[in-house]
């Protein structure tokens, strides 16, 4: 690895602050040396936002800098400690094939951690290589820049850039490099490290770190640790409210995998739902559905007990009394989490003002669409155009009885059908990333090195809620249907 000269350095502002935590929580690490790496995609309207201006660069330039080839000074990077709870069983983890480079102050003064993602091998690679192929890695940038796109809270993807170097899986393929952007990456596995070291003021010195940049507002409350846990609580269930609203299934909520931020993170076998069933898994490796689409809630606040229980002994010097106050957050989650999906429902049905049938109204429409296996997200859609009248689909007499119904519920919002509808469309996407669409700009990006699906692809998504000419072809559900299968990108 080299340094790039001051005057060279783009605005990058980086601070390293989680390399001023005890040595416990990571380690230096070196980006693996990849002599001929070449861009593949580079995100220019993020680099924007994080007053980042790469204009001067050339290609090559930028591949090196995200590759971690060639750095400004300030950058040290490092590898983070972690555990977490996989499939329900404890392990000790690690970034294994991930290396933060620093955080980066924002025009807007927001602290983010920069992040290469299959960069080489660390401390924490086990048995693996620490290198990431193009073909998940492009699948990352995709979704999580959709994601965005719709108002969820996520990580970012700034580039993918290809290594030159192979990386060895069933069959070989080209490998590459992702940069991450993120809130931060601590995560309840993080916490859950940091419980096992048995060193209290190892956990404190994290635990005030988390409340110093991600709820500075609770820094210096009395109550601090707890203000923390019931943020950190009413941030995922606003969140896996999100995910459920337009169809997200993660695929591998382990506590590894859940933000401290609330930011949605790891984008492994995830999927959107297309006809929707609550027991929709898309991964190969959740042969139980444990993280099935119904199950997610459930699985969030599972995480979020396994971060209470680290947190105890900062919540009250008897025991007792700290399950009592952890139990009590803990608790608050259902309700938190059935307040934002109720709340996101209405709206994607139009209601502004609610009613107490309104909860019994979505739900027997959510049974037709599971009987009728409807489109989840072109259900909604339809919804809010008079499309429905004409569709077929909609002809049932079931479907026509809850219409009638929902129309007349509408009477009491006392306002024109138009903007009904067009809030409505402000909210209930017109475009997802479909998964044969996904696979189909992947398949031309990895097998023809064509990229030009993808660019259309990611145009499409960027503008989720617009009704352009040129979505319709993605807007079709997967010709295969149910049994779609997502895999791991190790
Ligand atoms: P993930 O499934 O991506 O959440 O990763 C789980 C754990 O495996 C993390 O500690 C990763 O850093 C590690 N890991 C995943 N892929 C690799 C790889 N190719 N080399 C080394 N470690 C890896
Ligand atoms: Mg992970």
């Amino acid at each position: 690895m080299t340094h790039i000269s001051e005057q060279d350095t783009a605005g990058w502002r980086i601070e390293n602050t989680y390399l001023q935590l005890p040595d416990a929580f990571h380690d230096r690490a070196e980006p693996a040396a990849f002599p001929s790496p070449r861009v593949a995609i580079f995100n220019q309207h993020l680099a924007k936002q994080l007053g980042l201006d790469f204009t001067g660069h050339s290609s090559e330039d930028l591949a090196r800098i995200f590759t971690g080839q060639a750095l400004p000074p300030e950058m040290k990077p490092l590898a983070q400690a972690y555990a977490g709870h996989q499939f329900g069983s404890f392990t000790m983890l690690g970034d294994g094939r991930a290396i933060l480079l620093g955080e980066h102050r924002t025009p807007a003064g927001q602290l983010v951690d920069v992040q290469l993602k299959g960069a080489g091998r660390t401390r924490f690679s086990r048995g693996g290589d620490g290198l990431a192929a193009i073909g998940p890695m492009l699948r990352e940038y995709i979704i999580s820049e959709a994601m965005a796109a719709l108002g969820i809270p996520t990580t970012r993807s700034l580039a993918v850039v290809e290594t030159g170097q192979p990386v060895y899986r069933s069959t070989t393929l080209r490998g590459a490099v992702l940069t991450r952007v993120a809130a931060s990456h601590l995560r309840v596995g993080t916490f859950e490290y940091a419980a096992r070291l048995r060193d209290p003021s190892l956990l404190q010195t994290l635990a005030d770190y988390a409340l110093e940049r991600h709820c500075p507002e609770h820094a210096t409350s009395s109550d601090k640790y707890l203000d923390f846990f019931r943020t950190v609580m009413e941030r995922q269930a606003a969140l896996i409210a999100q995910w459920q609203m337009v169809g997200f299934i993660h695929g591998v909520m382990n506590t590894d995998n859940m933000a401290i931020s609330g930011e949605t993170i790891d984008y492994g076998p995830c999927a959107f739902m297309d006809s929707y069933d609550p027991q929709t898994v898309f991964s190969s490796i959740d042969r139980g559905g444990r993280y099935a689409y119904r199950n997610q809630p459930l699985i969030a606040q599972w995480n979020l007990a396994r971060l209470a229980e680290t947190l105890l002994t900062l919540l009250h010097p008897d025991i007792d009394q700290a399950m009592n106050l952890a139990r009590g957050v803990l608790e608050q989650f259902t309700k938190s989490y059935e307040h934002h999906w109720l709340t996101g429902m209405r709206k994607k049905i139009g209601l502004q003002s609610p009613e107490p049938d309104d909860l019994a109204l979505i739900n027997s429409l959510l049974e037709l669409m599971h009987q009728q296996r409807a489109d989840f997200t072109n259900t909604f859609r339809d919804l809010s155009s008079n499309k429905m009248l004409q569709s077929k689909q909609y002809q049932t007499p079931e479907f026509q009885s809850w219409f009638a119904q929902w129309q007349q519920r509408l009477q009491q919002e006392n306002q024109p059908l138009e903007v009904i509808h067009a809030r409505m469309r402000s909210v209930n996407p017109a475009v997802i990333p479909r998964n044969h669409r996904v696979e189909e700009a992947l398949a031309s990006a990895q097998e023809q090195n064509d990229l030009s699906a993808l660019q259309r692809l990611l145009s499409v998504l960027n503008e989720p809620f617009k009704e352009r000419d040129d979505i319709i072809p993605y807007q079709e559900p997967s010709p295969c249907g149910v049994g779609y299968q997502t895999f791991c990108g190790t």
